[in-house]
């Protein structure tokens, strides 16, 4: 029997798999009949026992607002939400837990800086830097400030396969240049940005770097302070932890030298009629009562994955990136766009000229989720020349069964539109 090049990618995991997938409970769901196929990691991942019992159990045992309690339940609430930043720092090598602030999500941390450090360094004539490929939430609120100061937004090209062209990305720095805001991995193309190389090309002109963490964190070991970036983003549901929670990482003196964000409680050190003074980091950037259980959550999802190993989860990801490449480019009317070299597992594509939207809809049918549509990436499918794709993003919990079961059921796609 001849072998196929698919066959030839081997597994050779120490993850537990099948142990893992009992550690999620939706995985074990009937859609439509069939089993359920979760093949949409990247827009948002499943939930293991471990974060869905740690948020029940504090709900039940010790749910209390957090920092002005001076009874028991509060102050075991703040001491588990405060146990949090320090989990964090650890696992993307902060300096201080006080570099981490907790927001709704990698959005509302982008947002936060654009509001307050954008709006006290950049200038009229100034320039900020992205890539092609940005999330729309790396992308709108620094077009939304340029147009405020009169400042410029440059875009760095990318190539066909996906990946930045570095030349072009040289001729755009200049001393004009105040910030580059850059994706770590793309949520369509699934590219790997070479961020060392990035971040010492803007630091050379002095600029300020934000990274968009949302789909590296839970994939790639993070060392922030390595990196040198001096902001850092992600979102707590992209990483197994409830959604409504995310991070902003800053350097403690970049984040100590911004304006406020939000105001109101817990961020002040003193409220007068006549004036208010602010608390340092990590309470300033922390307006009102937070998302104390989804922060909790987070804890207990990142405690998860540092457990599994991410360098393992990465490596077992990969072989199904290999796996699933290899064996949907047998379609001939597949079109895999996206092909850099450093991927994380995704796979975005179209297939002849059926609708994304027809495909997810008929994949659906045979309980595989995955995503149709743009992705939050319109100017990048701009450069691609199309408007949407099908989009399958792979977990550690995902098999090649699973991916073989996407494979056959594409054919059926394909036979039905034939
Ligand atoms: N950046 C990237 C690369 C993303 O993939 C996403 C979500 O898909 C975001 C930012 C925005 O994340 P959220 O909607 O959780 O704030």
């Amino acid at each position: 029997m001849m072998t196929s090049p698919s066959d030839m990618v081997k597994d050779k995991t120490v993850l537990n798999i099948d142990s893992i997938r009992n550690d999620f409970p939706e995985l074990l769901r009937m859609v439509h009949g069939v089993p359920l196929r979760y093949l949409d990691n990247a827009a948002s991942t499943l939930k293991p026992k471990r974060v869905i019992n740690t948020v029940s159990d504090f709900y039940a045992q010790s749910y209390s607002n957090i920092h002005r309690g001076v009874y028991l339940t509060s102050q075991e609430a703040t001491q588990k939400y405060e146990n949090v930043r320090t989990i964090v720092a650890d696992f993307i090598s902060a300096a201080d837990p006080s570099e981490i602030i907790f927001t709704k999500g990698a959005t509302e941390a982008i947002n936060l800086v654009a509001a307050t450090w954008g709006d006290k360094h950049i200038n009229e004539g100034d320039e900020i830097i992205i890539t092609t490929m940005e999330h729309h939430a790396n992308i709108v609120p620094w077009q939304m400030l340029c147009e405020k100061k009169n400042a410029t937004l440059k875009i760095i090209p990318i190539d066909d396969n996906g990946e930045i062209i570095l030349e072009e990305y040289a001729k755009l720095l200049s001393e004009k240049t105040k910030l580059i805001a850059c994706v770590y991995a793309s949520n369509s193309l699934g590219t790997i940005n070479p961020l060392t190389t990035i971040i010492a090309m803007a630091k050379n002109v002095g600029a300020c770097v934000l990274v968009d963490g949302a789909q590296a964190i839970q994939h790639i070991p993070l060392n922030v302070q390595e990196l040198n970036c001096d902001f850092f983003v992600f979102s707590g549901h992209k990483v197994y932890a409830p959604s409504g929670t995310g991070v902003l990482y800053g350097k403690k003196e970049i984040l100590n030298s911004m304006p406020p964000y939000q105001t109101g409680g817990d961020m002040i050190r003193k409220v007068t009629f006549e004036k208010t003074t602010f608390a340092a980091v990590p309470a300033r950037f922390e307006a009102g009562t937070p998302n104390i259980e989804g922060a909790i959550g987070l804890g207990a999802a990142i405690e998860y994955i540092r457990d599994l190993g991410i360098e393992e989860i990465g490596a077992y990801e990969n072989m199904l990136l290999q796996y699933a490449t290899e064996k949907l480019q047998q379609i001939p009317e597949l079109n895999i766009i996206g092909k850099a070299h450093d991927k994380v597992a995704v796979i975005s594509f179209t297939l002849g000229s059926v609708h994304p939207h027809d495909i997810g809809s008929m994949l659906d049918r045979k309980g595989i989720a995955v995503r149709a549509g743009h992705h939050c990436t319109q100017p990048l499918w701009e450069r691609y020349g199309v408007t949407a794709t099908t989009r399958a993003s792979f977990a550690f919990y995902n098999t090649k069964e699973e991916i073989d079961a996407l494979f056959e059921a594409l054919h059926s796609v394909v036979k039905m539109f034939a």
